[in-house]
């Protein structure tokens, strides 16, 4: 059978209810417990404090659907988009969760049942790899379930130290931590990459789908752990890389949501292959904005509105390359409230607001736009070293062109921005403006005589130098 992306995420959720779990509605982007994270990047977020100890539910089972956004902080997968067949920025995440309840056995069994007998992938393409050391998961996958022992990969502390590796989790530097277990696809030989493990796991032929987290250690200071009391489980699976394999296609970006997402992204473009890169680009930006407007976030300077920003930025630029001159971006809400208002009324019930704060954001990147790639155009142009780190920085503080912009066309065309230069321009400007602010700042309190009189901030911000 082929599921639709809605079927794919209720049936996930029916299935774990019917394991006692208890349905949970996504939370925001926006972390609500947590101001050390950027984002919310993974399904566990809103019930850190759980695995914490500090937070208590009526279940000890849940499931839910989250929205996460991986640009900026922790995990950041921006660079990834338009590059791999398998990474967005925003995207949904399929979990379930164990709070002092069942454990590894219960955990990989489901998830096996869940994806053989319900959603019937062919169990021949699937492997699994498990920690090392973890024995316990290693025998549930070859005895209990079955799967030959060539698919089930041993991953050690490939990190570079102590229970640095992919298949060891923590959720810090101390506390709640253990193996997990990740189960991959294999999208066939004609696609490029080796399985997890192999110097080429990077390409997009075996796909990790999920992630089965048992959180069992709490980690000390020093790095020793001590087995926790009550262990728990975490899952997190992409509901986009399950599509693709359910939809029989092998990138996330022709799965139903984003065709129609790369079909607005066409019209508004004008651009007929919708084959081509920068309309993937543009698909998944719209995603990411529209959901951190509806969650609050605005594009600024500064933290997640500086995220917000520069994911705009760069949708807007691939549009620019696309051909277009004016405004395009914010008419794609309509197309994503489309495919996403069922499953997230926010955006719909939103959808006047976010479309006019993209279209802010975008008719006041195109007053720049072109005069600034113009220059970068004319500097890259230079040829083999790349975009100098002054120019680049002249590019932000004149032209409004995240680093990260800059870096993306560079990129492009083989080549890479002085990242060094560019900071390095940065603090001399800085500098010179602190210097400037500081003769100001002087001049005022000399003028009001006084410092509980001064007014030298007020004199400082109109002129902006100290931004
Ligand atoms: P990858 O190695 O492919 O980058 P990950 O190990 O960083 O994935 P996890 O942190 O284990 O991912 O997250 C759980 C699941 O969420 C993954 O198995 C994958 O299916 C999905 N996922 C992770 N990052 C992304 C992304 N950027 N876009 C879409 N799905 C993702
Ligand atoms: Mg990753
Ligand atoms: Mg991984
Ligand atoms: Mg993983």
């Amino acid at each position: 059978p082929t599921f639709s992306v809605a079927e794919i995420r209720k049936t996930f959720l029916d299935f774990f209810a019917s394991k006692g779990h208890t349905i949970v509605p996504s939370s925001p982007l926006v972390p609500g417990n947590d101001p050390t994270l950027m984002f919310t990047n993974s399904g566990m977020v809103q019930f850190k404090d759980v695995f914490l100890g500090t937070d208590k539910r009526p279940y000890t089972r849940a499931t839910s659907v989250q929205t996460c956004l991986r640009a900026g902080g922790k995990h950041n997968d921006l660079e990834n988009v338009g590059y791999t067949a398998r990474h967005h920025t925003f995207f949904e995440m399929l979990g379930n969760w164990s709070f002092g309840d069942y454990f590894k056995r219960e955990s990989l069994k489901w998830a096996w049942e869940l994806l053989t007998e319900v959603y019937k992938l062919p169990a021949e393409k699937l492997l699994a790899t498990v920690y090392e050391e973890d024995d316990e998961a290693y025998d549930i996958w070859t005895k209990e379930i079955g799967l030959p022992p060539e698919r089930v990969i041993r991953i050690g502390d490939n990190k570079g130290g102590r229970y640095k590796s992919d298949n060891f989790w923590m959720m810090a530097d101390t506390g709640p931590c253990g193996p997990c277990s990740e189960i991959f696809y294999d999208h066939g030989p004609h696609i490029a990459g080796g399985p997890p493990g192999s110097p080429d796991e990077d390409g997009d032929r075996f796909i990790e789908i999920w992630n089965n987290v048992f959180m069992q250690f709490d980690m000390a200071e020093d790095g020793s752990v001590k087995p926790l009391p009550a262990p728990c489980v975490d899952t997190g699976m992409g509901l986009e890389r399950l599509a693709a394999i359910l939809q029989h296609v092998h990138s996330n970006y022709e799965i139903d949501l984003f065709q129609a997402l790369i079909k607005g992204a066409g019209r508004e473009t004008h651009i007929e292959d919708l084959e081509t890169p920068s309309l993937k680009v543009i698909a998944d930006h719209i995603r990411a904005t529209a959901f951190l407007v509806a969650d609050g976030v605005i594009p600024s300077n500064e933290g997640r509105g500086y995220v917000q920003r520069r994911i705009i930025r760069r949708a807007i630029r691939h549009g620019y390359k696309l051909g277009q001159k004016t405004p395009f971006f914010h008419k794609l809400v309509k197309d994503l409230v489309a495919v996403m208002g069922d499953a997230y009324p926010k955006i719909r019930e939103q959808e006047a607001r976010i479309t006019e704060v993209l279209k802010v954001e975008e008719e006041r990147f195109f007053e720049t736009l072109a005069n600034g790639m113009e220059i970068l155009d004319s500097a890259l142009a230079g040829g083999a070293q790349g975009l100098p780190g002054d120019v680049a920085f002249k590019l932000h503080d004149t032209y409004g062109f995240p680093l990260d912009l800059s870096n993306d066309v560079a990129r492009e065309r083989g080549l890479s921005v002085d990242e060094a230069g560019f900071h390095a321009a940065m603090e001399q400007q800085k500098s010179q403006a602190r210097a400037a602010g500081k003769f100001k700042m002087d001049r005022a309190l000399e003028y009001t005589g006084a410092a509980s009189a001064f007014t030298g901030y007020e004199n400082l911000e109109d002129t902006g130098a100290v931004v």
